[in-house]
């Protein structure tokens, strides 16, 4: 039986009174879910000083490279150090805005696993791709370009986010049904590549305006484990009320 995973994505938003709120809610909520919320970088010292054991930490984003000159990056090793255990690699915003293709996100992928942190590997298509039936074509490449870069069982260990982009703050959320099909396409891919025990072990979140009112029916379907939350993780009481939802689930 796979825990449920509730992940929160503040993206450009947030300071330390958000990090304090959100620290003060979760203490009251230890539930059989994980939690975890990936703030910006320079909240990250705030947020491992401040959330409750059990609560864990994220990034939104790493270098494919160890050190060097790279201007603004930040390494896979920097994040361990400051507290992180998880990455989030290959967001839609990542991706569409600043060009990430699918082979840097498979380096970062590959990046944060060496170091030792757990990335969240966002996938997912746009609308056109979904209106065209490309689907699974743009989701089995997005994946595709993982295993090509990660020897063994790429997935061991690592979670997975099904991000349809044209969900990702719309309002506009995939039905159950319709997430529920990718997230089962992408268990079934993960275990031709990596074996029906790493697929059986995978958490495969769903993101794309997941709110505490219809958290509850997707949480509800068989292959999705959580949600990967952005809007709505910036709300502490929403928040909070979506983890209860996959707690209890
Ligand atoms: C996200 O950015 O990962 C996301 C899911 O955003 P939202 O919940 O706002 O759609």
């Amino acid at each position: 039986m796979r825990r449920k995973f509730i992940a929160g994505n503040w993206k450009m938003n947030g300071d330390q009174e958000l990090v304090r709120q959100i620290a003060e809610r979760a203490a009251d909520s230890a539930g059989e879910a994980e939690l975890a919320v990936c703030p910006p970088y320079p909240l990250l010292p705030a947020a491992a000083s401040q959330l409750p054991f059990g609560v864990a930490l994220g990034a939104q984003d790493v270098s494919e490279y160890d050190s060097g000159a790279y201007t603004g990056e930040v390494s896979a090793s920097m994040l361990l150090e400051a507290g992180c255990r998880y990455v989030i690699v290959g967001h839609s915003e990542r991706r569409t805005l600043y060009a990430e293709d699918n082979a840097r996100v498979a380096g970062k992928f590959q990046a944060a696993r060496q170091a030792g942190l757990i990335p969240i590997l966002c996938v997912g298509e746009t609308l056109a791709e979904r209106d065209a039936q490309r689907t699974e074509a743009v989701v089995g490449e997005q994946l595709s370009a993982v295993f090509d870069a990660v020897d063994g069982a790429a997935f061991q260990g690592a979670v997975i986010a099904y991000e349809p982009v044209w969900a990702i703050g719309t309002g506009r959320t995939a039905t159950p049904e319709q997430a529920q099909a990718v997230h089962a396409f992408i268990r079934g891919r993960v275990a031709e590549r990596d074996g029906q025990d790493v697929a059986d072990s995978l958490q495969i979140l769903y993101g794309g305006s997941m709110k505490p009112d219809n958290a509850g029916e997707l949480l509800a379907q068989p292959d999705i484990d959580g949600g990967l939350i952005g809007g709505a993780s910036l709300d502490p009481e929403g928040f909070l009320s979506i983890y209860n939802a996959a707690a209890e689930g």
